[in-house]
Order: structure tokens, then C-alpha cells, then sequence
């Protein structure tokens, strides 16, 4: 059997009393895009910089390809690292940055030149070779980053929050740009960052990072329909979130009392008690609304308010609704009829929908 690419064991860092890392374990197989998503703080990059060999563990083991790489300086490690502020050499012109690391592996000139132009080719800037770096876009500089990474062929390029320093219409681009770049490549990635919708849209596989420890491992839809834990359902897209306690469950659905009303939904986990302190999520495109409360009649969940707020945002306008009771303030998308939408602030408005489109997590037993 072929080994991961990357293997991490058991990984621990502590600094002092913090544990920045906490008994991390995951493994991502060759060719594929791994992402480590979570808030400021959670301990990303101190797991890349262990990877990178500029930390030690406090215990645990990282393997490349099947072997320890704990004892190997930095420079030996089959690894390189990509970051937000990419340090291109700006008095190299572009040939000259990609082709550093070759140099100093004393490789041959016409070697050297040969792997440039074929990297200048799969990143789609052939000819630049000769331009300076300040001739470049932003975007072309951060492909030309990665080229100088990737010539020096690693088993795994590390890329630490390479997108958080551009704007944002260049960063939606390069999200589809370095899944390409990946492909082209053939290379394993592993990729830090705390935007949710840079590692939804590029990655194979998601690991949800919350105060040194994983929260999930899954694919992006995986994280997004069946979230194991609540903070992986407050994290991971957006939720409309209430909070209560379980009055009954029934198989796979309990009931939570909130200030606005009874929600039903599924339960995550088998454990629960009367009383006991839950959160229930429930996304804002699984909400119908309507005027008639008649036409909700088949949904599980009906609640009745006011158009607080109407947020405009074309395809992904929504609409804000103040509940009758409990005033909680709930999102739901913005139908889509026609070229406007009929709704004004102040109507009253019936929400509806089904218990399987929530989901409840039980906090503490009671
Ligand atoms: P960000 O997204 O803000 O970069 P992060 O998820 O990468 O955050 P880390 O930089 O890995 O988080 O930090 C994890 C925890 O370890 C934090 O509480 C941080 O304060 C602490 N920490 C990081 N480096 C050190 C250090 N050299 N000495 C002491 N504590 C540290």
C-alpha cells in the first residue's frame, strides 16, 4: 500500500501552559487539496510550522511519504511553504525568482532555464521571464510564488493564508486559479486559511480547527449538510441559530423550547435529557416564506413575523424577519420570482420548514 503523502500522529504543541495544538491526527493521500479551516488562534499554523520543521512538536509524529521527518532540518524536508506576503525577490526579474532554488541546488543553467519556461507555462504566463516582479499584477505575483515553489518539486507545498493579502475580486479569482494550478501540478496541498468559502470551494477534504483540536474531517458537503458538532454548524456557512431546551424527543427529532417557538429538528448524538440546554441550527435558503400561513401547512416548523430588513445582494439578496414572539431575528434567502421580489419592510411574513432541514445539539445534560 501506497503511504499518504502527509501523515500526522497524535500531533502536540504546548507553549508553556498554552496547548496551541492538541492530539492532532489526519492523513492526506498524494495529489489531493487538503485545507485546515478555523478562527485566529486555533493553532493552523503552528501544525504547518511543525510540517515545515520550524517548530518542534511537544509529542507526536509527522511522516512524508511513509517516513519521520522529525529529525530532518527544514532545507532537507521534502516541503515548502507558500505565504500571505510571498518575499518574491523584487531586484530578480521573474526567471530569476523561480529559478532561485534550483540555483542553489547548483543545478544546471540550461536545466534551470528549461524547468522556468515550463513553470512559466503551466501557471499561463509563458514569456514573462524576463519582466520584474513589479511589472506584475498581484495575482501573477502569486502565481509566480507558487511556480517557485513548484519546480523544486515537493511531496507537499504548504500554503499558509496565501490569499489573505489580495482584494477581494482577485482572491474569488485565484480560488479557482490554485485549484487548477494544483491539478496541473499533480502536488499534495495542504492549505491553512480562516476564510470558510476559500476552503469550500478548493479543497477535497476539510479538517475544522477549534482551539488546538479538530472539530470535523470531511469533504466540503459533508461539513456543510451533516455537521457533527455545533461549532462546525455555527462555522462552517451560515445558520440561523436558536437557543433552548429539549422538551421530548422522538427517534431521531426533539423538540427545543425557544423564547420564539417550539423548533423541531434532528438530533446530533443519541444522548439527551428534559431540560437540557441545546442549540438548533437551520439554514437560511431551507426557509420558505410566505404570506398565507395556509401554504406552510405541510412544514414541521411555522413561524410568523415582520420583514425587518431587506439586504440586496442579487442572487443572494435575503431577507431579515423579526419573530412575533421571542423577537429573535431569523435570515432567509429572498425569493427569487421575476426581477424583483414583492416583499417590504414591515409585511408580515410565515416562515416555514421541515425538521430535517435543522439540526440540534444537545450542550449539557441537565
Ligand atoms: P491565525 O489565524 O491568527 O494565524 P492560528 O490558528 O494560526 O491563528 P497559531 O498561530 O497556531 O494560531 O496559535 C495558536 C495558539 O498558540 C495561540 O493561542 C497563540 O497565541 C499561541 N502561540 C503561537 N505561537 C506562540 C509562541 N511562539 N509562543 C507562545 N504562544 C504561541
Amino acid at each position: 500500500m501506497i503511504a499518504p503523502d502527509l501523515q500526522c500522529h497524535n500531533l502536540t504543541k504546548h507553549y508553556g501552559d498554552t496547548t496551541a495544538v492538541d492530539n492532532v491526527s489526519f492523513d492526506v493521500p498524494a495529489g489531493s487539496f487538503f485545507s485546515i479551516l478555523g478562527p485566529s488562534g486555533c493553532g493552523k499554523t503552528t501544525i504547518m510550522r511543525m510540517i515545515a520543521g520550524f517548530q518542534e512538536p511537544s509529542s507526536g509524529d509527522i511522516q512524508i511519504k511513509g517516513k519521520s521527518v522529525l529529525n530532518v532540518a527544514p532545507n532537507k524536508r521534502p516541503v515548502n511553504m507558500v505565504f500571505q506576503h510571498l518575499a518574491l525577490f523584487p531586484m530578480m526579474n521573474v526567471a530569476d525568482n523561480i529559478g532561485y532554488g534550483l540555483r542553489r541546488r547548483k543545478m544546471a543553467k540550461p536545466l534551470i532555464n528549461r524547468k522556468v519556461e515550463e513553470a512559466l507555462e503551466r501557471i499561463g504566463l509563458p514569456g514573462v521571464g524576463r519582466r520584474q516582479v513589479s511589472e506584475l499584477s498581484g495575482g501573477q505575483k502569486q502565481r509566480i510564488a507558487i511556480a517557485r515553489c513548484m519546480v523544486l518539486e515537493p511531496d507537499v507545498l504548504l500554503l499558509d493564508e496565501p490569499l489573505g493579502a489580495l482584494d477581494l475580486k482577485l482572491r474569488e479569482q485565484m480560488k479557482v486559479e490554485l485549484k487548477t494550478l494544483q491539478a496541473a501540478f499533480d502536488t499534495t496541498f495542504l492549505y491553512i486559511t480562516h476564510d470558510q468559502s476559500e476552503a469550500l470551494v478548493m479543497s477535497d477534504a476539510i479538517a475544522v480547527m477549534n482551539a488546538g483540536h479538530f472539530e470535523q474531517v470531511g469533504s466540503a458537503q459533508d461539513l456543510y449538510h451533516n455537521p457533527q458538532t455545533a461549532f462546525v454548524a455555527g462555522f462552517v456557512g451560515e445558520s440561523n441559530k436558536w437557543l433552548g431546551s429539549v422538551t421530548q424527543r422522538d427517534g431521531h427529532y426533539i423538540d427545543i423550547d425557544t423564547p420564539s417557538m417550539t423548533v423541531r429538528a434532528m438530533a446530533s448524538g443519541d444522548t439527551w435529557n428534559k431540560g437540557a440546554k441545546a442549540q438548533v441550527f437551520v439554514r437560511p435558503e431551507a426557509i420558505q416564506i410566505s404570506r398565507e400561513v395556509s401554504a406552510l401547512r405541510d412544514y414541521d416548523n411555522i413561524l410568523t413575523g415582520k420583514i425587518e430588513q431587506i439586504l440586496f445582494n442579487g442572487a443572494a439578496s435575503r431577507l431579515l424577519v423579526r419573530s412575533e414572539k421571542g423577537s429573535d431575528i431569523i435570515e432567509v434567502n429572498m425569493p427569487q420570482a421575476g426581477t424583483t421580489s414583492n416583499w417590504s419592510q414591515g409585511d408580515i411574513a410565515h416562515l416555514g420548514w421541515s425538521k430535517d432541514q435543522g439540526v440540534a445539539f444537545i450542550e449539557s445534560a441537565k
